[in-house]
């Protein structure tokens, strides 16, 4: 755990250069804008330890999978989000000496990450091995307003000095990424050009064959006005292309370079038309000027804030911590794109691959549906009924038939690209979550119609899935379902994971309620679908109906628990207060095997059930299981504590609660687990927004009802948030005088306060 990032409301401070935890800042200082993002890597060059990471949305490489033993069934690759070319390079050159903070003495360092107008500052002074002084500040957004630009004002000011500098500004795509299978350079140049001014450079993907076209152009100025450049030379060679520009730099004035990015890819534009295109981008930034695209990426950012802040009064790194944690999830996805996702790191480092996990359905939806228009939410569901027929394809690769389908646990565009076979293949239960994603999105919008138009089609798909998955076990009478991973990655290959098993059975009860809507709303279509998926109504509903009713749910009734699955019991059933301080995590101190033997939890399991099918159980339910399962778990995923929040609010364990807020709110920012330096927990920041709304605010959708029952944590003087739901806004405000709920925009409408109804208008 670090403590170095200085508390404040609105900003993320480092003061002071330590290379020890750059790695982590650059992760933690990120910007993006939902098309691309930037890891917080300096512009001048540095040769100390740093992850360069630039990434453009959309744009992977299926890297050759690398395993021990070749299984049957495995995916071909690994998909990897690729670290695109370098845009943001400055090198800066007095009489030879470069300017690299590793080898200059660095005084008065410090990075701002702005959240309220989204950007980033970095500030130092610098002292070369011949004693010159300069001062540098730089300021970089990517912008809300147009996607595709990104813009550098970097200022350079001599302290103790008149002299010539040279500066190099440049694109460079001759980048690697770190987690590269065979270390293998993904990238191959298409196209370059430079000139005065300006530069481009195309690459394209090997195997993918994705284009990316990078260009830029830049001013200097001093006092607002253009300085007269010594020479400017054009510096080509292969994937970079740039100015390499002298002129001097006088004791006390300070020079500005604005340097304007445009980042396209064949994502959004045809592959010939690339070139022509950036130049387009380029000239309308350099037009549009620093200051007036700031200004307009600034507005964007009001405005979202409006939509999504979460104000704590009485704490201020509680505040800093929910505020990164929206921030950074608001400039991952914006979802103005149903092709894209939430990668687990966003745009901030390279593991997990930017692929998608089933962490979008249980744990980043919710943020979407109540801080954003209900389309985004809906694009996020739209997204997997696009890959339904690649869900069914890798159904069949591992034997299943008849539409059955298995959505991949990791994906880029559909295809499964995980090649753990304990995930792969047994970590089946993402499929629940799809589901329940749909159930989750038609209960907070009201949006049955997307059941006829989308959603019935997943459920079907998913509900045979699981009906071929299970089988019947004459020994327990009782449909079972073996050999699976649940939820906690700590135990492999285990029979009826009574969360998966939950899961199964109920995406089966809720096609059926899904199916008789459907058939209601709108008949021809409800025909025109069974055609087109050969669906044998009668046949399958018997069948579903069959293993809803004879399913096999692990329990232990003296305990009145739940089982994690059928042999968690013949474990050794120990506290996690009994592990010593040097046995954590236990994922780097411990051998696998013994991992998997021990009663050890990564993350909420039969808790995740309870908390995704909370109505299904009674108060004692909840408490009996809950006092079972959280002393055995070591939160060793970051999307553990936030399931454990809403269930210990509601259970009335305030302590607990805000302990494990802490932990997820912060996790990034005070580092908790030792690897923010790989980029950062975006999926999981969105769990601590459930963990406040959810957790503290206490809210839930009953009939078609917002309904709250909120509490403050005693650390926090007051706190309040907005929801969007079904076209209006709702505020409330939770402090020691009691809960004040205002309608902010739209309709009146009632809402559930501590089961008393209050009318808002
Ligand atoms: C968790 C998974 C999660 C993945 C990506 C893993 O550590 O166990 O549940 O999907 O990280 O966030």
């Amino acid at each position: 755990m670090k403590n170095y990032i200085k508390p404040h409301e609105w900003q993320i401070v480092e003061e002071g250069f330590d290379p020890h935890v750059n790695q982590v800042s650059e992760s933690i200082f990120s910007i993006g804008n939902g098309k691309m993002g930037q890891r917080a890597n300096f512009e001048e060059q540095y040769s100390g330890e740093t992850l360069r990471g630039s990434y453009v949305a959309g744009v992977y490489y299926p890297d050759k999978t690398r395993v021990g033993w070749w299984k049957n069934g495995y995916p071909e690759y690994f998909a990897k989000v690729l670290n695109a070319p370098n845009w943001i390079g400055i090198h800066v050159l007095i009489e030879n000496q470069k300017l690299d903070l590793a080898k200059c003495k660095v005084e008065d360092f410090k990075r701002v990450l702005d959240m309220r107008s989204g950007y980033l500052l970095r500030s130092f002074a610098a002292t070369f091995p011949d004693g010159k002084k300069i001062k540098v500040e730089s300021k970089r957004f990517c912008s809300m307003a147009n996607g595709e630009i990104g813009a550098i004002r970097y200022s350079i000011t001599p302290l103790n000095f008149t002299s010539k500098a040279t500066l190099s500004i440049y694109v460079d795509a001759d980048v690697v990424n770190k987690d590269s299978n065979y270390d293998e350079k993904f990238w191959e140049e298409v196209y370059k050009e430079a000139s005065e001014g300006s530069a481009i450079v195309t690459v394209q993907t090997k195997k993918t064959f994705y284009h990316v076209t990078t260009g830029m152009s830049y001013s200097i100025e001093s006092n607002g006005k253009k300085v007269e450049l010594e020479r400017i030379n054009v510096e080509q060679r292969e994937k970079f292309a740039g100015n390499v520009v002298q002129l001097t730099l006088e004791e006390g004035k300070e020079t500005v370079i604005y340097k304007y990015a445009a980042i396209l890819s064949s994502e959004n534009h045809p592959k010939e038309k690339l070139v022509e295109a950036c130049k387009k981008v380029l000239e309308l930034a350099v037009k549009t000027g620093f200051d007036k695209l700031f200004e307009d990426h600034e507005k964007i950012w009001f405005h979202k804030w409006e939509e999504c802040d979460i104000t704590i009064d009485g704490d201020v790194a509680a505040q800093q911590g929910i505020r990164f944690n929206i921030f950074q999830l608001t400039q991952t996805y914006t979802g103005e794109d149903e092709r894209l996702n939430i990668g687990p790191k966003g745009f901030t480092g390279e593991k997990y691959g930017g692929s998608t996990y089933w962490d979008t359905e249980a744990y980043c939806l919710p943020f979407y549906l109540g801080t954003a228009e209900q389309k985004v939410a809906r694009n996020l569901l739209v997204y997997r009924y696009k890959h339904l027929q690649k869900a069914i394809e890798n159904a069949q690769k591992l034997g299943f038939t008849d539409g059955a389908a298995l959505y991949p646990m990791v994906t880029m565009n559909g295809e499964e690209c995980h090649n753990e076979w304990e995930i792969t293949f047994e970590e089946i239960h993402r499929n629940g979550a799809i589901a329940y994603a749909i159930f989750d999105y038609v209960r907070y919008t009201g949006d049955e119609k997307y059941l006829t138009e989308y959603g019935l089609e997943v459920l079907i798909g998913i509900s045979r899935f699981w009906s071929q998955r299970i089988n019947w076990s004459s020994n327990k009478n009782k449909y079972v379902m073996l050999g699976v991973t649940g939820p906690n990655e700590y135990e492999n290959n285990v029979n009826n994971n009574w969360y998966t098993n939950i899961m199964a059975a109920w995406t089966l009860q809720y096609t059926l309620e899904a199916l008789e809507f459907v058939k209601t709303d709108n008949e021809q279509h409800f025909k025109n679908l069974s055609d087109k998926i050969k669906f044998k109504e009668a046949e399958e509903v018997e069948r579903w109906k069959d293993i809803i009713e004879k399913m096999h749910y692990p329990e232990e009734k003296q305990r009145g628990i739940f089982l994690q699955q059928d042999g968690f019991l013949d474990k050794e059933l120990r506290s996690v207060n009994d592990l010593r301080p040097e046995d954590r995590p236990l994922n780097q101190k411990w051998s696998w095997d013994r991992i998997l033997r021990s009663c050890f939890i990564k993350q909420a399991d039969v808790l995740q059930g309870l908390y995704f099918l909370e109505e299904r159980f009674d108060n004692e339910t909840l408490r009996k299981n809950f006092d079972f399962y959280e002393p055995m778990t070591v939160h060793e995923s970051s999307l553990s504590p936030c399931v454990h929040v809403i269930l210990a609010s509601k259970l009335g364990y305030k302590q607990k609660a805000y302990e494990l807020y802490l932990r997820t709110a912060r996790l990034d920012l005070d580092d908790y687990n030792n690897d923010t330096e790989d980029g950062l927990h975006i999926t999981s920041m969105a769990g601590t927004w459930i963990s406040v709304i959810k957790g503290f605010g206490g809210l839930r959708v009953k009939d078609g009802k917002l309904h709250f029952t909120p509490y403050l944590p005693d650390q926090w003087k007051s706190y309040s948030f907005r929801l969007e739901f079904r076209g209006r806004v709702v505020k409330v405000k939770i402090s020691v005088d009691g809960v004040e709920t205002k309608l902010e925009s739209g309709a009146a409408m009632e809402i559930v306060v501590k089961d008393e109804v209050v009318r808002l208008s």
